[in-house]
This record gives structure tokens, sequence and C-alpha cells, in this order.
């Protein structure tokens, strides 16, 4: 049989233009996800099918994760895990195991406990409120992450008081950049920024091989885009924990969002943010907020026995209150404060 091409000419033109329109360049994409926005910018390897696979992970995670989705593994934790096993998923029994990790190896500075005193003052909501020191007191007994009960065989969970409940809010984005980078790393991507509200992943190279240049916030200026702070880095995660990043105002007080297991109050110590560094973005999450609560100094001192544990290298900057920047022994990567009127130790 002869095959005429002629009449097979606008279909091949089609399928062509098929083929070029779903591998073509596509913008960087942006989303309201996990309580902030997730920005993922793929440069000129990003096709429209790798963003709406990164995207469909992302708020496949975003439900998993929420507080108030009737369907997500987390809200089911939080209703039943007091009277029977729950059974979850990979993703929330792996970021369990990790802050159950990380608790451990702070004394429980970092505790997902930690839900029923966020929800207690709502810094987060539009409506926040000041606690009272008897709330807290009825609240505190519920915090412990000694009273969560994995079940690594079956992947279930128990909680052991009645009223204990979780939130991931300190952990769960650091988890989201990890698995996009997993996403890039299989689709062979050279080189992308994942930005979730401040959780950055640059990931691969730059052009020429060289360095990424990531800003750390001034925490007086936290919405000017001069940063306080360029660092070069290689393929890392940059995660910054900061009492400027939710907050409320009531009097001349400012309440944020980062909460003493201990005590129940926001932290108040000489940090206004702590910047943790890692290829593994969701242990710099959760140190993030466990060295904010911990200070400087006991941060530290933990630090040897958490990079053993995790067999992870890791850097961290703290920022004072009194405008001095000091950084983790053999800080390895070059960096530069833009403001003057700052120092670093
Ligand atoms: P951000 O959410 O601004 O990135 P963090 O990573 O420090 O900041 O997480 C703060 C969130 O973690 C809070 O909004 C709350 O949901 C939760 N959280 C607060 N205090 C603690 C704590 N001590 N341990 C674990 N999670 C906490
Ligand atoms: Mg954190």
């Amino acid at each position: 049989m002869k095959i005429d091409l002629k009449s097979f000419a606008p279909l091949l033109l089609l399928l062509l233009l098929f083929s070029f329109s779903s591998c073509s360049k596509a913008d960087p994409r942006f989303e309201q996800a996990l309580g902030t926005i997730c920005y993922v910018d793929l440069y000129n390897q990003g096709t429209e099918a790798i963003y709406d696979e990164i995207f469909a992970r992302i708020d496949q995670l975003n439900t998993e994760f929420s507080l108030n989705k009737a369907e997500s593994d987390l809200f089911n934790i939080n209703h039943f895990a007091s009277h029977e096993k729950v059974f979850v998923g990979n993703d929330v029994f792996k970021v369990l195991e990790t802050a159950q990790k990380i608790a451990a190896l702070t004394d429980g500075a970092f505790d997902v406990s930690i839900e029923p005193l966020v929800s207690l003052w709502h810094v987060n909501s539009p409506s926040p409120h000041v606690a009272s020191q008897s709330e807290i007191d009825d609240l505190l007994p519920l915090v412990d992450y000694k009273n969560i009960e994995l079940n690594p065989e079956e992947k279930s969970v128990r909680l052991l008081k009645p009223g204990m409940q979780l939130d991931f809010g300190g952990i769960a984005k650091g988890y989201v950049a990890d698995e996009v980078a997993k996403i890039c790393k299989k689709h062979k991507i050279r080189r992308a920024v994942i930005d979730l509200g401040g959780n950055v992943y640059v990931y691969g190279k730059k052009a020429k091989n060289a360095l990424w240049n990531v800003g750390v916030k001034n925490p007086e200026f936290p919405d000017v885009s001069a940063p306080l702070l360029k660092i070069s880095i290689p393929q890392m995660a940059v995660v910054t924990s900061g009492m400027y990043e939710r907050f409320f105002e009531e009097g001349e007080k400012r309440y944020h969002h980062i909460l003493s297991p201990k005590d129940g109050y926001p932290i108040e110590n000489e940090l206004a943010s702590v910047t943790v560094i890692s290829e593994n973005s969701m242990l710099a999450d959760a140190l993030t907020t466990a060295f904010f609560v911990l200070g400087k100094q006991a941060s530290l001192a933990l630090m040897p026995r958490i990079e053993q544990n995790f067999r992870e290298d890791f850097y961290v900057i703290f920022i004072e209150k009194n405008r001095t920047v000091s950084f983790s022994p053999n800080f390895p990567f070059e960096y530069k404060i833009l403001y003057e009127n700052w120092s670093s130790l």
C-alpha cells in the first residue's frame, strides 16, 4: 500500500505542535498552600507537565498535613488517636519519626504536640488571643512528645492523653521542599529555586557552576527587599525562623508564633531569628524552630549530637536582637552583611 504523505501533513503538523507545546518552557509557578505562597522556578527546563506534577504533590501534602480537612491523616490523629490506633500514610509517618527524633535530641524544645497551645494563642489567625496563665496551665500537661507513640511496623500513631493534638507548622514546609527537590532530581532538572514562604531550597547548579546567592532577612525590616546578609552556597536548603514572621501586638507587646513547650508562652530570648542551612530541608526546618526555642548557647552545645545522629552536616546563623550576627563553628560559606549598623561575631 502506498501512503500519501500529503494527506498526513495536517496531522503531523498538529502532533509536532502538541509535542512542542508540552515540552516548551513554562513560566515559574506559585500557589497558596501550607499557609503561605509556594513558588517554584525550574528555569529553562520547566514544562507545564513538570510544574503540574510538582504542584499536585504540594497539594497532596497540603491536604495530608491539614488540621481541618476531614480526610487528612493529621485530622484523624487529632480526633481519634487518643482512643484508638490511627494508621497513617508514609508522608505523615516520616515527618513524625523525624519530629520525634528532634524532640528527643532537643529535650522537647521542638514538640509537635504543641497544637493545643497554638490554637489557644491563635497567632496565625485574624483573631489572636493573649492567653491567660490559667488557660495555659490547663493545656500545658497535654504538650509532651513522649506521649506520642509510633509503631513503625504498621505505621500507626497513638496519643496517650485525651485532648492531645499535633501541629506540623514547624516542620511541614521543610518536608515538602525535600519532596519537590526529589521531583526535580527525577526529571534531571539542572537548576531550580523552591521557595515555600521563606523555606528556600536552591537546587542544582547555577550557570557556569556559580554558587547561589541567598539573602537572610533583616528582622528589623522583614518586608523590604534588601536582606541583612547574603550567603553564597551550593545546592542547599536555607530555612529561617524569626519572631517577625507571624505575630500580633497588644498593648506595647508583641506575641509571635514560636512557643515554649515548657511554659506555653512565645519565646523571649536574645534571638531575633535563626537560619539553618542543610541539604536536608526537613531537618533544617525543625531545627530552626528548636534552636529559636533553645537560644544560641544551648543550640551550639547540641549541634554535634544532632549532626552525629542525623549523619548530616548543617550550618547555623544566629541573628540577635542586639544587632549581632554569629555563625556555627567552621561556617564554610562566604557571606556579606549589608547593613552598616550590624556586626558579626
Ligand atoms: P514558620 O512557620 O514561620 O516557617 P517555624 O518553622 O519556626 O516558622 O514554625 C513555627 C510554627 O511551628 C508555629 O506557627 C506553630 O505552628 C509551630 N510551633 C510553634 N512552637 C513550636 C515548638 N516549640 N515546637 C514545634 N512546633 C512549634
Ligand atoms: Mg521550622
